[in-house]
């Protein structure tokens, strides 16, 4: 068997759909596919950044996820109960100066929504199994079942198929990095707690940290109810180390996992091109993970629009790179890394006092630490030579 002439995108999370709105916004029809039978439930990345909300304004998808997102006016800190540094994004000269809340299963249903409103459906339980690029195209095989196979010859595939990704595997494409000797765990839980609904919350502990946050699913409709937290740490078992909050019931979501800071060394092989956690990986620390990939499929999709693929490269891989390398290093100051000096840790609270640097960290979070000026959504028939920053 086998289908026409359109791109083909691999994986149906934010990342690729995402690339299939943006692309479809520029006119570019395509296919999208994605092996698992239904959409993920997990509340995953819980803050959508203002650059986000920036990309996604003109599809009509920011102003839904404003209805149902809440907005995090900053970050505390905390250290032996006191409040040690704060950091407000009031303080940002931009249209969105928050953090909007919101679990990710909801970002990707409103994002869904858009695509399927732009009469694209996602083809579910379809497995990308082979990809390689041919002299003028790329031909990808896909399973629809056990034994039954669909190939694939299109002008041009994007691999956002996740951290494990398969046309990463197949191409034998270098993902370097390296990977934090201990898992950190997570807990979404009820949680009686007086710290603030609308500040993220970092609470340095012995050997290492608590998150806190509120995670926004706006399928709780129970106004009554105790509100559901995200706890993460570095340590297992991290609701033990709460001090002044009280565990109001089991878990609805617990997981744990090891941190990687990785790149891959080339985000496009000849036709065959790389976004989202296919292309980067790194801790949740910095809240970048989705909305750097939501930015990926954004710039591609631009570049696609003005028949610049080969450029994609150049152009993104030393934004991405650049984010992987200082969340690696923050995170190993939060989290205690043995191999770092235990002052820098200790001067964390100090460092967020300091307006540069606070301004610094205030980019990185947000998304705001480099432009995407070069970009005009409506020019589709700029020269390539505009897109260089
Ligand atoms: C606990 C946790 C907390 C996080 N917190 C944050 C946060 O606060 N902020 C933030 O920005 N990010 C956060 N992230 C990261 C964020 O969830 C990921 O960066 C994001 O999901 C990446 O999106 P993606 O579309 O690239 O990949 P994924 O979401 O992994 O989607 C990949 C898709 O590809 C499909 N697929 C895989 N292989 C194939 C194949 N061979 N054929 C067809 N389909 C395939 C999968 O089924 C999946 O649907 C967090 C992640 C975790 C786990």
């Amino acid at each position: 068997m086998s289908t026409p002439d359109v791109p083909l995108i691999v994986g149906a999370g934010p990342v690729g759909l995402g690339a299939a709105l943006f692309l479809a916004d520029q006119e570019i029809p395509t296919r999208i596919v994605d092996q698992a039978a239904a959409p993920s439930t997990h509340s995953k990345a819980l803050a959508i950044n203002p650059r986000t909300l920036e990309i996604l304004e003109p599809s009509g998808v920011t102003a839904r996820l404003l209805e149902l997102g809440r907005r995090i006016r900053g970050a505390k800190v905390w250290r032996e109960g006191a409040l040690a540094a704060e950091i407000n994004f009031a303080a940002l000269e931009h249209r969105y100066p928050f953090m909007l809340a919101l679990s990710q299963a909801t970002t990707e249903r409103l994002i869904a929504e858009a695509v399927k409103q732009r009469g694209l459906r996602v083809e579910r339980g379809v497995r990308l199994v082979e990809c390689r690029n041919a002299n003028s195209h790329v031909t990808a095989a896909l399973a629809h079942s056990e034994d039954e196979f669909e190939t694939v010859h299109c002008p041009w595939m994007l691999a956002a198929d996740g951290a494990h990704s398969t046309a990463r595997d197949r191409l034998n494409v270098p993902f370097p990095g390296s990977t934090l000797a201990d898992p950190w765990h997570l807990a979404d839980v009820p949680l009686a707690t007086s710290l603030a609904e609308d500040y993220a919350h970092i609470v340095l502990v012995d050997g290492g940290f608590l998150f806190m946050m509120r995670v926004i699913e706006p399928a709780d409709t129970d106004d009554t109810a105790v509100p559901l937290w995200r706890v993460l740490g570095n340590q297992p078992h991290p609701l033990t180390r709460l001090v002044a909050d009280r565990v109001a019931g089991p878990p609805i979501w617990e997981s744990h996992f090891r941190i990687s800071h990785r790149i891959v060394r080339a985000m496009s092989v000849g036709r065959i091109h790389f976004a989202g956690d296919a292309a980067h990986l790194h801790s949740p620390m910095g809240a970048r993970g989705m909305n750097l990939g939501l930015e990926d499929a954004w710039v591609f999709a631009q570049l696609a629009g003005r028949d610049a693929l080969e450029r994609y490269h150049a152009f993104r891989r030393p934004v991405d790179h650049r984010v992987v390398r200082r969340i690696d290093l923050l995170s190993r100051v939060v989290a205690g890394d043995p191999n770092l000096l235990g002052a820098v840790r200790r001067l964390v609270p100090a460092l967020i006092r300091h307006t540069p640097f606070r301004a610094n960290m205030l980019a990185q979070v947000t998304g705001l630490d480099h432009g995407l000026d070069s970009f005009a959504p409506t020019r589709r028939a700029a020269p390539a030579d505009a897109l260089v920053r």
